[in-house]
């Protein structure tokens, strides 16, 4: 497993070909951090991203508005909606695959085990590297079966033990089984669902610490979508994973936390989407404390 505190940076005080990693991993741990590596019960979960009253906009439009939330390590945190709220676009700014939408622009900050992620001295691929993202359509490579899940350690340089690395992704995706003879048949005759465990096969080859996943079962039949939350269920613990979903069944399945988003009127009366609430999927699901969480979850709106 990468250690997921050293995000690679270029240090602007070193020689341009330096590059420094930050390793809070090896520094003493202190407050939460070592209480909970002693043991105690009740130490505060470490927090992998730390967003702090972020707002995205697309040119003069504003997405989302002010939004403060954390996610902690090794859980299922759900993002949940209406539509337009502004859940793919909070996705995206967390590995900055935003970036190449040219209108976008986003303030406050969004710390990654205490890194600024839009800080101009990260290393955006390490960033890509370390937190990996499924979109809500499959997307294979139109090559092999082998080849989707080998490109990306071939392109960082992690040559050694293919086979197995390959083998192994499958295997943590839930796909090994189905494909395991056909490995060199092209990955666009798999179904739907399986290219989805594709997707997700080929995120998890280079061992990333994040996987983001936007809506990943919304294209899939209801077979397909179990598998894909049965595959949660077994990643959970392993990987520190955000999910977009609509689907409310599927966040009250699946997640640890559920935050749930909304569109609300800004001051100049346009609608823009913006955080309510973050708690226990079972809180946010029985006793929310806003009435807006609980009007949508009880279906009276969206
Ligand atoms: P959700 O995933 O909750 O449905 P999105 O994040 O996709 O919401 O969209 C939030 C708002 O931002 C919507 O009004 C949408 O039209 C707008 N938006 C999303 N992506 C872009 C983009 N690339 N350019 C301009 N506006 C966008
Ligand atoms: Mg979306």
């Amino acid at each position: 497993m990468s250690n997921p505190d050293s995000i690679s940076r270029l240090d602007p005080t070193a020689p341009p070909t330096r590059r420094v990693r930050i390793q809070s991993e090896t520094a003493p741990r202190t407050g939460a951090a070592a209480s909970e590596a002693q043991g105690h019960r009740f130490a505060a979960p470490e927090i992998v991203f730390d967003a702090k009253n972020v707002s995205v906009f697309y040119g003069s439009k504003e997405a989302l508005n002010g939004v403060s939330l954390g996610v902690r390590r090794g859980e299922i945190t759900a993002l949940i909606g209406p539509s337009g709220c502004g859940k793919t676009t909070f996705l995206r700014s967390l590995n900055r695959m935003n970036d190449s939408v040219p209108s976008f622009r986003i303030e406050g900050q969004i710390l990654y085990h205490g890194h600024d992620i839009y800080g101009g001295n990260v290393d955006q691929v390490e960033v890509r590297r370390r937190i990996g993202m499924v979109f809500q359509k499959p997307n294979p490579f139109p090559k092999s079966i082998y080849d989707n899940i080998a490109w990306a350690p071939r392109n960082l340089g992690l040559k050694k033990d293919l086979d197995d690395r390959v083998e192994k992704a499958l295997r943590g995706a839930a796909l090994w089984n189905e494909v395991k003879d056909r490995l060199k048949d092209s990955a666009l005759g798999l179904s739907g669902g399986q290219q989805q465990r594709l997707c997700i096969a080929r995120a998890i080859a280079i061992e990333p610490d994040v996987l983001l996943l936007d809506e990943p079962a919304s294209a899939l039949d209801p077979i397909a979508t179990g598998a894909i939350e049965d595959l949660m269920h077994s990643l959970k613990g392993r990987f520190t994973i955000v999910i977009v979903t609509h689907n409310m069944q599927q966040a009250a399945r699946v997640a640890d936390r559920t935050a749930f988003f909304s569109l609300e009127s800004s001051s100049d009366a346009r609608s823009v989407g913006t955080l309510i609430e973050l708690d226990d999927t079972e809180t946010i699901f029985s006793h929310p404390r806003d009435p807006r969480t609980r009007d949508y979850v009880t279906g009276r709106f969206g």
